[in-house]
């Protein structure tokens, strides 16, 4: 089991106000699969994934990823095990001074990654995604589609085991999509990655989920295969 939600809540306060985005919501995601979580805006499918990123704490309940009850953690362990998730972005979120390489480079400097093996580490990521020969570009010469891959090589960086999607294709068109999707497929295959992704496009979650997960108002509503939940009325 790669990711285990146990009563999860989540409470945010506005303004003297409670809003519960999530709500004891319980969820098992298993190791190396594709599972897609969809909803209608504001159902709180990013503050889930923001839970699992470790980005923030569950108001109550229970995060468990790879093993490890993240409540548990603190300091340098924590900042370790979010390096083994990646994450990317609707946005892509690349920072438009650096180049691929040094956007790249960036994240492994972060996480102290041996100096010596660095140059071969991007080259490798660049290989995968199929970039190899943007690797002094800057993002703003790229398409969206080549800025997408550019994320995904720089959430891999440091060999993640959980890689988590949100709308990752939402700004991308649909050709490009389909590519997009193709490449995260065979990272999930080839690499075991255990795949989360929220959006809002049933056809995205059609194209690539094993599993879906429908998301209403902080709960999981509905939760199966993806055949079985696009095939009845
Ligand atoms: P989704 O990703 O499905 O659009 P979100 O997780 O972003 O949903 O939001 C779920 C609910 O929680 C919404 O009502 C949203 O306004 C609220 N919410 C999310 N993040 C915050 C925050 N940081 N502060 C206050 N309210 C938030
Ligand atoms: P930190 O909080 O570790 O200082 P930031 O959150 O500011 O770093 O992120 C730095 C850059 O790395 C940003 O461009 C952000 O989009 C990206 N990033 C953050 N977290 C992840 C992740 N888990 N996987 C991939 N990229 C990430």
């Amino acid at each position: 089991m790669a990711i285990v939600l146990e009563d999860v809540s989540k409470t945010y306060e506005v303004k003297g106000r409670r809003i519960e985005a999530l709500k004891k919501l319980s969820l098992t995601i298993e190791d190396g699969e594709i599972f897609g979580l969809i909803g209608f805006s504001g159902a709180g499918k990013s503050t889930l994934l923001r839970l699992i990123n470790l980005l923030e704490a569950p108001s109550s309940g229970k995060v468990n990823v790879n093993g490890t009850e993240l409540g548990s953690l603190s300091g340098d362990d924590l900042r370790i095990r979010r390096q083994k998730i990646g994450m990317i972005f609707q946005q892509f979120n690349l920072i438009e001074s650096k180049t691929v390489y040094q956007n790249i480079e960036f994240v492994l400097k972060a996480s102290r990654y041996d100096r010596k093996k660095t140059r071969g580490r991007i080259e490798e990521l660049l290989d995968l995604v199929g970039l190899g020969d943007k690797v002094d570009s800057y993002p703003k010469n790229l398409s969206g589609g080549q800025k997408q891959r550019v994320g995904i090589a720089r959430a891999l960086a440091n060999h993640p085991d959980v890689l988590l999607c949100d709308e990752a294709t939402s700004a991308l068109d649909p050709d490009t999509t389909k590519t997009i999707l193709k490449l995260l497929k065979r990272i999930n295959r080839e690499l075991g990655i255990t795949i989360v992704l929220i959006t809002h496009e049933m056809e995205v979650i059609k194209e690539i989920a094993d599993r879906v997960g429908v998301m209403t108002e902080g709960e999981i509503v509905e939760m199966d295969d993806v055949y079985s939940i696009f095939s009845h009325p």
